[in-house]
């Protein structure tokens, strides 16, 4: 029968067995970790820097969509690779140099190099691979877009048609909007949720390590460089690398936004109990998208196999590609619902959640019996130390 008639009763999934098939399946994978996988991220890489090159070759002859959605690919594969870099994907893969690892990319002026976006790389990496990684679906969990968007968007008096205006003017800002501030206060809060906005200290650090820089760079220095060329070059330079930017925003708010969200995706009241819970919960409390092939996995910015992703979060991106129909299978033996639609379904989906058209399912806390012991990844402190901030594997 069809994943998606069946029905889910999670009290009857055999989550150690289930647990161990995934251990087994991760086995393997580490052992086949190799010069592919190396191979691999460079080639990405080259991707990202090829769309770069193209938008920096052409974006002084006249503003153009072109120009700017070559540029905003270039930007969109830095983040890319700082998500699987930054969770230690390629860390054990023999033949990557330090420098695309968690010990390297990124880390101190190095974010000038690596990934300079809106957001401070160390912030991110502790809301991203620390917080969401360990908390996926659950109240401490930042990006419980459900909960985040309750008095703003959803459940208010506001016509719906200004509520999806908001919400279209969030996902062509919500790098620099929600993104650059919501993960310096995770931060520097410690992954405390107390309501309250910035305090000053946080506002003059958003503004002076977050936006002056970023600004700095992509709106004043990259359009100065074509000046030699003219006024009108360097005007040029500047629109298509602030649509760019526009566009960056809106390609990864499709692809990152719906990942958790939807009506049947579930959310969770209490932490797993066991790890084969956790297993469980991270796989009914996230979406996958259209996956296979290099061109349709780039264009989703691999976060088309997110369900993967959130099993074993430090794996290379290759490696999600050969397990994902392993563990498909699996779910579907141990009667575990495992969501793969379309990225377009799923961003519909998603904004019905968030202006309030539909809820998602809830677990109740004691849905999955497991094995005894509560087991949570260690969240590490945040020490400003990118390195040390990526151990959400559950093992
Ligand atoms: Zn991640």
């Amino acid at each position: 029968m069809p994943q998606s008639q069946r029905v889910f009763v999670p009290s009857t999934v055999d989550l150690e067995a289930f647990q161990r098939e995934l251990k087994a399946l991760r086995e393997q994978l580490d052992a086949s970790l190799g010069e592919a996988d190396a191979a691999h991220l460079r080639k990405i890489e080259r991707w990202g820097r090829l769309a770069t090159l193209l938008g920096v070759a052409t974006c002084w002859l006249a503003p153009n969509p072109l120009s700017a959605a070559a540029l905003s690919l270039g930007r969109s594969t830095r983040w890319l690779l700082m998500h699987h870099v930054g969770h230690r994907g390629y860390d054990r893969v023999p033949g990557v140099p330090d420098s695309r690892t968690s010990r390297g990319f990124a880390r101190g002026r190095r974010r000038f190099l690596d990934w300079l976006d809106w957001m401070l790389p160390e912030a991110w990496v502790f809301e991203h691979n620390v917080l969401h990684h360990s908390h996926t679906g659950e109240e401490a969990d930042p990006d419980l877009l459900e909960r985040n968007a309750e008095g703003k968007l959803r459940g208010t008096p506001q016509p719906l048609a200004l509520r999806y205006l908001l919400l279209a003017l969030l996902a062509l800002t919500w790098r620099a909007s929600y993104y650059a501030p919501e993960t310096l206060s995770a931060l520097r809060r410690k992954g405390r949720r107390d309501g309250s906005g910035l305090s000053r200290a946080e506002v003059w650090e958003l503004v002076t390590r977050c936006y002056a820089p970023y600004a700095a760079f992509y709106f004043v220095l990259f359009p100065a460089l074509f000046l030699p060329l003219g006024l009108w070059a360097a005007f040029s330079a500047l629109c298509n690398s602030v649509l760019a930017d526009v566009l960056t925003s809106l390609h990864t708010f499709l692809v990152v936004g719906p990942n958790h969200t939807g009506e049947d995706l579930y959310r969770f009241d209490a932490p797993p109990k066991s790890r084969g819970a956790r297993y469980v919960q991270q796989v009914v409390g996230s979406a996958n998208y259209r996956t296979g092939g290099d061109l349709n996995d780039f264009a989703h910015l691999w976060l088309n196999y997110q369900i993967e992703h959130h099993l074993w979060p430090d794996l290379p991106m290759l490696k999600y590609r050969e397990v994902q129909p392993k563990v498909r299978a699996l779910c579907e033996k141990y009667g575990v619902p495992y969501v793969q639609e379309s990225v377009w379904t799923r961003v519909r989906k998603m904004v019905d959640i968030v202006v309030g058209k539909a809820s998602m399912r809830r677990l109740a806390p004691d849905a999955l019996s497991g094995d005894a012991g509560a087991h949570r990844p260690e969240v590490q402190a945040p020490g400003g130390e990118l390195g040390g901030m990526g151990a959400e594997e559950p093992a």
